[in-house]
């Protein structure tokens, strides 16, 4: 089959052709109907995180199930799935406490070896083991995945666009819901109107908070911050972001969201939070980055700093429930999706990503 193969930053991103195997015990095989192009793909491309490589890029998919494994009893073929990019084991400690964002087994296996469960991967050219990125490797015509890692979802919901459920929007929307848990009337700060930050926008709007202050450095993304339930907005590229803030609300706000992942936005969030805030870190910077804060006021004003990985979601059962209220009218996904592209243009697809003019693009097999 045809997939999209990071190897380093010396060589570019290779569309070429690869031998996946057939599903194992508790796997299922999905042939994919679109791929979404994340910033964490760019972080890979530009080796700025750790990865077992070669490996098959994308983290964000949907399809259908072609073929279960052994024992496979919660999936057919034919269903439709969004793919997760945390597959939980269902097993470790935090599985079982109903934390499966925080699976053990991904985060010690499946993660950062490149592999599915049983420590060995499915995809191979010529030979040569080439590792799965995150569990899904979606940037192909199909992936062997976990069964916890397929979600099927209503097959009424189109099945291109609600790939970004896997990603972006669980991120962003889970990052409100879940992580923070954000209460009715709050105030809220977003800084980043991207894919991730979109959608902490439309979750803080689900969330029924008060004030929405959309942050970012592009007027066309501010522009559409409004649609997607922003009531304030600040174009950072022209006034210093926490001075603005404090001149719409002098009280600092109750929750401050990152969904960039620089020293200078974490930072940043910490400092726009008022009594009692908590600041969000939801998009992720290079390893080794480094954020600093002054202790003091954090104690003496009560503040938190949360880190929120994949939205501290479910999948089993957030992933569905957010494909149901974008079939309601309550999440949108369709103004995220700048263009749709072959999968053979990946690269200018991550292109697009690094010079900040697409918000998603789907990469379609
Ligand atoms: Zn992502
Ligand atoms: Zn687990």
């Amino acid at each position: 089959m045809k997939a999209v193969i990071f190897r380093n930053t010396d060589e570019p991103v290779e569309f070429t052709d690869i031998e996946i195997s057939a599903p194992k015990r508790g796997e299922v095989r999905v042939k994919i109907a679109a791929a979404g192009v994340c910033h964490s793909d760019l972080h890979i491309r530009r080796g700025e995180w750790d990865a077992a490589v070669p490996l098959v890029m994308g983290h964000e998919g949907s399809g259908v199930v072609v073929e279960l494994g052994e024992g496979v009893t919660s999936l057919s073929v034919g269903d439709h799935v969004v793919l997760s990019w945390v597959p939980p084991c269902g097993e470790c400690r935090n599985c079982r406490s109903g934390h499966e964002a925080r699976c053990r087994t991904v985060a010690t296996i499946v993660a950062p070896r490149g592999v599915l469960f049983d420590g060995t991967s499915r995809l191979s050219k010529d030979g040569e083991e080439i590792h799965h990125y995150l569990g899904v490797s979606s940037f192909a015509e199909e992936v062997i995945v976990p069964a916890s890692g397929a979600v099927k979802v209503r097959d009424d919901a189109p099945l291109d666009v609600i790939a970004l459920v896997g990603c972006a929007v669980a991120t962003g929307v889970g990052a409100v819901l879940n992580t923070a848990a954000v209460e009715p009337g709050s105030t809220v700060a977003v800084i980043g109107c991207g894919g991730v930050g979109l959608n902490v926008i439309q979750g803080a709007k689900l969330a029924g908070a008060l004030r929405i202050v959309a942050i970012d450095i592009r007027p066309e993304k501010l522009e559409l911050s409004a649609q997607f339930g922003a009531t304030d907005r600040i174009d950072a590229s022209s006034v210093d972001a926490v001075d603005a803030v404090h001149e719409f609300l002098p009280d600092g706000v109750d929750y401050a969201f990152d969904a960039i992942g620089r020293t200078l936005t974490t930072e940043q969030a910490i400092q726009m939070l008022g009594l009692g805030g908590a600041a969000v870190i939801v998009g992720l910077p290079p390893t080794g980055a480094r954020a600093s804060f002054e202790p003091l006021t954090l104690a003496e004003s009560d503040q938190r700093i949360l880190g929120s990985n994949y939205g501290s979601i479910r999948p089993a059962i957030d992933i569905p429930a957010l494909v149901d209220r974008y079939m309601d009218g309550q999440l949108k996904l369709d103004p995220l999706v700048s263009s749709r592209r072959p999968l053979s243009e990946a690269l200018a697809a991550l292109d697009d990503l690094e010079t900040g003019s697409a918000l998603r693009t789907l990469l379609i097999p």
